[in-house]
């Protein structure tokens, strides 16, 4: 029995922020970005293939941000992170820093598969991803221009705008980080998260997304589970391994490890949301902001989206 989920980010998402015709779209990308996952699964494919192409998708569409649709730096770069695991192997794979790779989820992979180290990034892993076949673009491509608005708003109000935050220092809309979990027919678990960080952030700036144990994290003893929020609170606190490590050391059941993980993100000023998955096909999708997109879908089953916390 597979089962799979997705998250768009989590933030102030409220519905007086967002037109119909909006709202339709988001929910139009997540079924397709959830179903390229899915029909992987489907085939009796593996959980990091489908966490990979849900990711990649999503990375793909320019309403998230990740890849196409990222956000901007002080600078107004593009500076993206990505990083996976697989449940199965404990092995993983993270990209940061990068411009120029179109898909960083699958120079993740491509770092966690081709080579003895866990985290590449930079100009010169854009390279070694080049020579590795990856698909490259322009940094141009990158760009949309609700994400130049959002810098321009970030710079008026002064603010590094982590897109979470619910009436604190930061107030957008939207965080649109992505992530990925999946649990495939042979009982394995994977997890991917992809982002474009925070908007207005210094450049140079590494996110959660690509560390392994803070934004992301999968083992087959507990969960898979991708993390969207106060990145710097998810390394501080590492706080996907955290619920692991509740899970595992404490025999905390999911929903009460994901809540004290949240908790924990609270308490240190942090807001934000996770999507996380058991071996046995339980599903968690809490956060602690306004909303989060999301989706999910159970092999048989009908595909649930979310987009609100009511
Ligand atoms: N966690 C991401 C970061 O700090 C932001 C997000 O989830 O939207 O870069």
């Amino acid at each position: 029995m597979f089962t799979i989920a997705i998250h768009g980010g989590a933030g102030v998402i409220r519905r007086d922020r967002y037109s119909e015709a909006e709202l339709a779209e988001y929910e139009a990308s997540l079924r397709a970005c959830l179903a390229a996952g899915a029909r992987i699964l489907q085939a009796g494919g593996k959980a990091l293939d489908a966490v990979t192409e849900s990711v990649r998708a999503l990375e793909d569409c320019p309403l998230f941000n990740a890849g196409r649709g990222s956000v901007l730096s002080a600078d107004e770069k593009v500076q993206m992170d990505a990083s996976l695991m697989c449940g199965a192997t404990g092995n993983g794979g993270g990209i940061t820093l990068v411009e120029r790779i179109r898909n960083p989820i699958l120079a993740a992979r491509a770092v966690m598969e081709k080579t003895p180290h866990t985290l590449l990034g930079g100009p010169d892993a854009e390279k070694w991803a080049q020579a590795q076949g990856l698909a490259m673009a322009d940094p141009a491509y990158f760009v949309v221009p609700k994400r130049l608005e959002q810098l321009r708003e970030a710079k008026e109000k002064k603010k590094i705008e982590l897109d979470h935050s619910g009436g604190g220092p930061t107030e957008i809309p939207d965080s649109n980080t992505v992530g990925a979990v999946a649990l495939d027919s042979r009982g394995n678990l994977a997890a991917a998260t992809s982002t474009g960080g925070l908007t207005n952030k210094l450049s140079g700036r590494i996110s959660d997304s690509s560390i392994l144990g803070a934004g992301t994290f999968a083992s087959n003893a507990t969960l898979a589970i991708s993390g969207t929020g106060t990145g710097d609170i998810f390394i501080r606190n590492v706080l996907c391994h955290d619920v692991h490590a509740l899970m595992l050391y404490r025999q905390s059941g999911l929903e009460a490890a994901c809540r004290e993980a949240l908790e924990k993100l609270a308490a240190a000023g942090g807001e934000g949301g996770l999507i996380a998955l058991t071996r046995s096909g339980e599903l968690c999708l809490p956060f602690n902001t306004p909303g989060m997109f999301r989706a999910f879908q159970r092999e048989g089953g009908a595909v649930q989206v979310g987009i609100f916390g009511d």
